[in-house]
């Protein structure tokens, strides 16, 4: 057995070196004696803070409660408590801790001390107030988040980097039954009612927006229709992006689906009317300019008659230009444009274009050169080629600068053939450059100068370069000039 008064020491060596604060507290609340824990987290020195009594260390605010319990361990009804409450350091700040108290009792069972133990949790309060702040706000956000997501009236979908479906908004869940009407899955690429904007080419399981996304593509404006019917489908426009965490590893992809029904079936009223149109004004106007030719062959006119007749002439064979542009718009926008390759030398090809246009170039003060080797044997469609070389050329001189030039510029590489239109021109605004090979497109400049033009143009060329299986591209600045450039992969046919 230890010496007692060996004990007593050891006690108060522990007491006072116990990071938590400690104090034998009397009957009415005074402070018999503190450790050196108690001083620090109330900003007192051991002299002081005898002087107090709990009470007037309590925020006012915690007061009652503390008293409450402190009363029924006095009235022996309890033998310890604990509480957490707030306590005011010597400058008045709020410290907050967690509070043990125990009683100490006499042989009857009467209170003599109160042994109160305090940890220090005003840094632990202080985080959990800001990690409640912090959840209060994720809340906020997410709640938000959700609201929009549910409210916008696009379909939203997320799809895990595996290809499952992970969530998807009230309106994709909405619309979802159109292109899947016996349900769907949930995992990207599922084979449904999807179509090509042509209504005809079903989609594999590869051209599925969803499926290409999951592959980790993002897209814009894909577009297509959903349906088993023509009558009733709809279309819709798709975007994906890809989702990535904080080191770039894929977490997925989101897709927003718009519904374009009624923009694509105006585009479809759009083509059917420029067909019919263009198809039903075909026969008169070919009888028009044939008895124009025969009234031409007469010579019982008058020179006024005869001047007219060329006038009514040029503007009738104007109108047949125009409508064999507008036939050809229209096979390519149902597929059915159809070339004809054969052996031809394009650089006579190039010649003859530019012969043709001699004179409005000339009208214009338009310098046309011709950079080509003396021959280029090539397979094509020779006539739509033409087709090419005349509406770049035209745009080049109308677009084009008094005393500026045209050149057309014809090369070989390897198998492939580079035909380049550059002029000194107008050029091409920022903004209308992507859009200048869309059908009926016109430019702003083009507008404001009421420079005449259907917007037809490029979009032949580039249908019927795509159809060669090539490319068309523009570079251009603005009020320095543009140049086309269109490769030819392949056209090159070694001829033994
Ligand atoms: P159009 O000439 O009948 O307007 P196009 O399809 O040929 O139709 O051209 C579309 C638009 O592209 C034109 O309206 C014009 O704004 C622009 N463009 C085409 N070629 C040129 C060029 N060489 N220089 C400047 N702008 C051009």
């Amino acid at each position: 057995m230890a010496d007692p008064a060996e004990t007593e020491d050891l006690w108060r060596l522990m007491l006072q070196h116990s990071p938590i604060g400690m104090a034998v507290v009397q009957l009415d609340g005074r402070l018999l004696m503190v450790n050196r824990a108690l001083c620090e987290m109330l900003g007192y020195a051991e002299d002081e803070l005898v002087q107090h009594g709990f009470q007037d260390l309590t925020h006012p605010d915690d007061l009652d409660a503390d008293l409450a319990l402190f009363h029924r361990a006095l009235a022996g009804e309890i033998d310890s408590y604990r509480i957490r409450k707030r306590y005011l350091d010597a400058q008045g700040r709020v410290v907050w801790g967690d509070l043990s108290v125990a009683v100490l009792r006499d042989a009857d069972g009467d209170a003599l001390h109160f042994i109160s133990q305090v940890l220090d949790v005003t840094e632990q309060r202080a985080n959990e107030e800001r990690l409640e702040a912090v959840t209060a706000e994720v809340d906020r956000e997410r709640q938000t988040l959700a609201a929009i997501f549910d409210t916008v009236n696009v379909g939203l979908l997320l799809i895990g980097p595996d290809g499952r479906y992970e969530r998807m908004n009230r309106r994709h869940a909405d619309t979802l039954r159109r292109p899947f009407p016996d349900g769907h899955e949930g995992e990207a690429g599922q084979l449904g009612h999807v179509y090509f904007p042509d209504g005809k080419t079903k989609m594999t399981r590869e051209q599925m927006p969803s499926y290409r996304a999951a592959q980790g593509e993002e897209f814009d404006d894909y577009n297509y229709w959903v349906g088993a019917d023509p009558a009733t489908w709809s279309a819709f426009s798709t975007s994906a992006r890809q989702v990535r965490g904080p080191s770039g590893e894929r977490l997925g992809a989101v897709l927003a689906y718009q519904e374009i029904t009624d923009l694509m079936r105006a585009i479809q009223v759009k083509d059917e009317f420029v067909a019919s149109v263009s198809h039903e004004l075909r026969t008169p106007l070919t009888s028009v300019l044939g008895h124009l030719e025969m009234l031409g062959e007469r010579d019982d006119l008058t020179d006024g008659a005869t001047a007219w007749l060329r006038v009514v002439h040029r503007n009738a064979a104007r109108l047949q230009a125009l409508l064999s542009d507008l036939l050809l718009i229209g096979q390519v926008a149902d597929g059915t444009l159809e070339l004809h390759p054969a052996p031809v030398d394009l650089r006579t090809v190039v010649d003859e274009a530019v012969e043709a246009v001699r004179v409005v170039a000339d009208q214009s003060d338009v310098t046309i050169r011709t950079e080509a080797p003396a021959t280029l044997p090539v397979v094509a469609d020779g006539q739509r080629l033409r087709q090419v070389l005349d509406n770049l050329l035209s745009n080049a001189i109308k677009y084009g600068r008094a005393g500026g030039s045209a050149t057309v510029g014809l090369r070989q590489v390897g198998a492939d053939v580079e035909l380049a239109v550059a002029d000194t021109g107008m050029g091409i605004a920022e903004q209308d450059r992507e859009h200048v090979f869309g059908r009926f497109f016109r430019g702003g400049e083009a507008i404001r100068q009421h420079l005449p033009g259907t917007g037809l143009g490029l979009s032949i060329v580039a249908s019927i370069v795509e159809a060669h299986g090539g490319t068309v591209t523009v570079e251009s600045e603005l009020g320095r000039g543009s140049t086309f450039r269109v490769a030819l992969p392949g056209a090159i046919v070694e001829q033994h």
